[in-house]
């Protein structure tokens, strides 16, 4: 990895997050040259988000990444949520594997970050700068110049990563209202827990709301709701602190490794950038962290730009980056409203709300389908779009019929995970004979992407047919796959060659 400030790179990344340090990954992946700074001297050493979904560790694995994250994470073993009086009011667990992974995992956010520089270290054509300060921009019509601590640079797109205060955002002149929601929680990672259950806990009380939460080092993060007329001074006292915990666990100096107190806040900008300049993560979102998905939803977007940045560095036509807001807008709202849903049924403050949630749980006990669907975040949105660059995906008021703008299924097959088969890049799937024998054969020089090729045995769906069921219903057709494990089309071999040149086409046009 270089050390210096290059003058010109296919993309520059402002903002080593975890956000933009998993586009800086996929980039360079791709054999594109990166420049990625913060204006941070070092990576902060402590914890924020505790929690990565399925799609996320997906993600980072397709940078080539899964044995590194691998050893970090610490599967969770699912949710419980209990009421004041100590009743379990639900419980769910870890539920089905369908993207390669659990749905959700317990890490350490400064072990995430090591991995994902450490996956920088691995190219000559990726740039990592601590301490360089990002202070202003400006967009031409082949690329764009920012000012990178005094020093000009160049690049084709700028990732703007830049966290929740983010300056390209004021500068592009974008507005982030939120809804009025913003609480303030205390929010404290302990060492050394007597409880090592590998389970989330959510404790509605009415009175003051809390939640335990394993991490990987031994301990857990406890959160405690911040009530009308407290201040962060007060409550950040270690007496206040151990009366809180007193009667949880006992409670000494240096089993605190943080205590801060944090604003809930839910978030969202209007628009996410223009021509060559696009915000990804908390410069885009910003949302409570109890659906866990505020860096979730960062990852999503940085596989979804990282992608069409380095098409637009080849040549693409820039407008392709258009799509990046059409596509991850609307889900990304829908996580927060999902957030903030959850912490009004699950963690109402006052009584009024906590004996509505009491009768609505106990009217769904009859219905266990019904409250898993709740408790259970069964509805945390499908990752599926339903706008952007798609072909054939249908009206989006029509069910889908289809997995066209949706994320690939990624089921076990007899020798591995489909996902080791389909390489960073674009990815064609044939199944049946046809399609197979069109694939063996097929001319994919023009395309503008490394593309590969994936044959499936007719007898794949086997090892694991109810992930495989939605790919199985595609067997007579080819399924063209993007880097970031969106199927975008799927056409019979006869229309192969049409359906191939107008997206290359559509890409190459610049
Ligand atoms: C207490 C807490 C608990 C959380 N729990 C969870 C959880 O369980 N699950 C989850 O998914 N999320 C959680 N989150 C949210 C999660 O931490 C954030 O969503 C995530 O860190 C955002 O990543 P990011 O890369 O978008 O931004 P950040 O991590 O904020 O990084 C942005 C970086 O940009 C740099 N920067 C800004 N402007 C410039 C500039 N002009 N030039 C150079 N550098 C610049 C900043 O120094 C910063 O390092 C939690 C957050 C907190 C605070």
């Amino acid at each position: 990895m270089r050390q210096d400030i290059p003058k010109s790179v296919d993309v520059l990344i402002v903002g080593a997050g975890p956000t933009g340090l998993v586009a800086a990954n996929h980039i360079a992946f791709a054999g594109k040259s990166v420049l990625i700074v913060d204006r941070n001297p070092a990576p902060l050493n402590l914890p924020r988000a505790i929690s990565i979904d399925d799609e996320g560790c997906r993600t980072i694995a397709a940078a080539g990444l899964a044995d590194l994250l691998q050893a970090i994470l610490r599967p969770g073993a699912g949710s419980r949520y209990v009421d004041e009086r100590g009743g379990i009011v639900g419980e769910v667990g870890p539920g089905p594997v369908e993207y390669g992974w659990p749905r959700r995992n317990n890490f350490h956010q400064p072990e995430l970050e090591h991995v994902l520089r450490a996956g920088l270290e691995r190219f000559s054509h990726a740039t990592l700068i601590d301490g360089a300060d990002m202070t202003g921009f400006e967009q031409f019509p082949g690329g764009i110049t920012a000012m990178v601590a005094g020093t000009p640079v160049q690049a084709a797109v700028m990732i703007a990563a830049e966290g929740a205060r983010s300056q390209t955002r004021d500068a592009l002149g974008i507005d982030m209202p939120g809804e009025a929601y913003p609480q303030d929680w205390i929010v404290m990672d302990l060492h050394r827990d007597a409880d090592q259950e590998p389970v989330s806990k959510f404790f509605c009380d009415p009175a003051r709301p809390w939640v335990s939460i394993p991490t990987t080092f031994g301990g857990r993060r406890y959160e405690f709701m911040l009530l009308p007329g407290e201040t962060a001074d007060e409550m950040l006292k270690f007496d206040t602190l151990q009366r809180l915990l007193a009667p949880i666990r006992p409670l000494a100096p240096d089993d605190i490794m943080r205590a801060v107190v944090y604003r809930f806040e839910a978030r969202i900008a209007e628009r996410w950038g223009e021509g060559r300049v696009w915000l990804a993560g908390d410069a885009a979102h910003l949302t409570p962290p109890f659906a866990g998905q505020g860096m979730n939803s960062g990852i999503r977007d940085a596989h979804n730009l990282a992608w069409k940045a380095v098409l637009v560095a080849d040549g693409a036509d820039p407008a392709i980056l258009e799509s990046y807001q059409a596509e991850r807008r609307a889900p990304a709202k829908a996580m927060v409203q999902l957030a903030v849903a959850m912490g009004e049924v699950v963690m109402p403050v006052g009584q009024g709300k906590a004996l509505f949630r009491d009768a609505l749980m106990l009217g769904l006990e009859r219905f266990p389908d019904a409250r898993d669907y709740i408790i259970g975040m069964r509805f945390k949105p499908k990752p599926r779009y339903t706008d952007g660059l798609f072909i054939g995906m249908g009206a989006p008021d029509e069910p889908p019929a289809s997995l066209i703008g949706a994320m690939l299924p990624n089921p076990k097959l007899a020798d591995g995970w489909l996902d080791d088969q389909l390489g960073p890049g674009f990815a064609l799937i044939a199944q049946n004979a046809t399609c197979r024998k069109w694939l063996e054969q097929a001319d994919l020089s023009a395309w503008p992407a490394p593309i590969a090729r994936v044959s499936l045995p007719v007898d794949a769906w086997k090892t694991d047919p109810e992930t495989f069921r939605p790919i199985h219903a595609h067997r007579d057709a080819l399924m063209l796959v993007r880097p970031d494990r969106y199927v975008m089309t799927a056409f019979g071999p006869e229309a192969a060659g049409e359906v191939l040149g107008e997206i290359c086409k559509a890409f190459t046009n610049a």
